[in-house]
């Protein structure tokens, strides 16, 4: 019987682990496998986490908090959990076939770039259709590429892209980018981007290989064009990574876990921290912030459940 198993490991869930091990807790961590250390391994730098005034590549940052957590004692398994049990007091962690007790549990599993669903896009996932122009960009020099989506995501994808691509077409299914003003200015200024408006993305063309092309629908004029294009970047949000806890831990509409201030779910004994329990902030420093919190409480929580 385990006393803490984190699950997940991005900022929120490393923070969570050196907390925990440096209160003794000798917490297990189940990093996500392939997963591991989350979507700052998709970034390239980071400047707003506290601490770094040259910035940080995202993968430099996840290596430094993954030996952080690994420093003070936190065991870690390089794999998925699969499912999610309470049994009264305790809980059952399952990695495949082979099953992970623990008195408390915090969940730190993030969320997941969102895709539209069409099976084109299933099929030329990785082959042209991307969720990170920062990893990808590289890949497109003096090329044609769109960026779906018209958040402050699709507009930060756009300018990344700009510095590769020749030309970048962001696709909205508006006529007004939902991003905060500042962003809105940087793409309206590039003259690398231009911005289709009131269209979906229908179909991406490919050769069986790599996109080719994608075919988009005026969603007011019914009016579908052929745009030709080497790649297309998905930045229509995120979804919490929430499967397993569904019908146990209470989830929000969206999927978000519902934790109180000191980040408890309904759940006693489980705790949630990072974006998976949070579509507001959605940053490093806040994950981390709230991993610390979940953490202490869950230190709180096993002292006074001593068995
Ligand atoms: P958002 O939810 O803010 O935006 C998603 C965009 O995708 C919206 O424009 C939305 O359209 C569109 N969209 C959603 N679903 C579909 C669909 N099925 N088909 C077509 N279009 C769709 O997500 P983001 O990832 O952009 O941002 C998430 C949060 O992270 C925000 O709070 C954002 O401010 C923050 N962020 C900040 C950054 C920065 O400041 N540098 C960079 C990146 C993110 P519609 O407008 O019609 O809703």
């Amino acid at each position: 019987m385990e006393n803490l198993i984190i699950i997940g490991s991005g900022p929120a869930g490393y923070t969570a682990a050196f907390y925990a091990a440096r209160a003794n807790l000798k917490p297990l961590m189940i990093t996500g496998g392939s997963e591991e250390g989350g979507q700052l391994m998709l970034t390239s730098e980071v400047e707003n986490f506290p601490g770094f005034p040259e910035g940080i590549l995202g993968q430099d940052l996840m290596k430094k908090l993954r030996e952080q957590a690994k420093r003070f004692g936190t065991r870690l398994i390089d794999e998925k959990a699969d499912k999610f049990n309470v049994k009264g007091k305790t809980f059952d962690v399952y990695v495949g076939k082979k099953k992970y007790q623990a008195r408390a549990v915090i969940i730190a599993t993030g969320a997941s770039a969102m895709f539209l669903g069409l099976e084109s896009e299933k099929k030329y996932l990785g082959h042209g259709v991307s969720t990170c122009a920062v990893c990808d960009a590289f890949f497109y020099k003096e090329k044609e590429v769109l960026v779906i989506g018209g958040g402050d995501s699709a507009c930060e994808e756009a300018l990344a892209l700009s510095k590769f691509a020749r030309n970048i077409t962001i696709v909205h299914r508006r006529n007004k980018l939902k991003a905060s003003k500042i962003m809105q200015d940087r793409v309206f200024k590039n003259k690398r981007i231009k911005i289709v408006w009131d269209s979906d993305l229908i179909e991406v063309l490919g050769d069986g290989t790599k996109v080719t092309g994608a075919k988009l629908r005026n969603n007011k004029t019914n009016k579908v064009i052929e745009k030709k294009c080497n790649g297309i970047f998905m930045a229509i949000g995120h979804k919490p990574n929430t499967g397993i806890f569904n019908g146990i831990i209470k989830l929000d509409e969206k999927g978000y876990v519902i934790t109180d201030r000191n980040m408890a779910t309904n759940v006693k004994g489980v705790w949630a921290a990072g974006d998976v329990q949070d579509s507001r902030y959605k940053q490093a420093v806040t994950a981390a912030g709230t991993g610390c919190q979940a953490a202490l409480e869950a230190e709180k929580y096993l002292e006074s459940n001593s068995p």
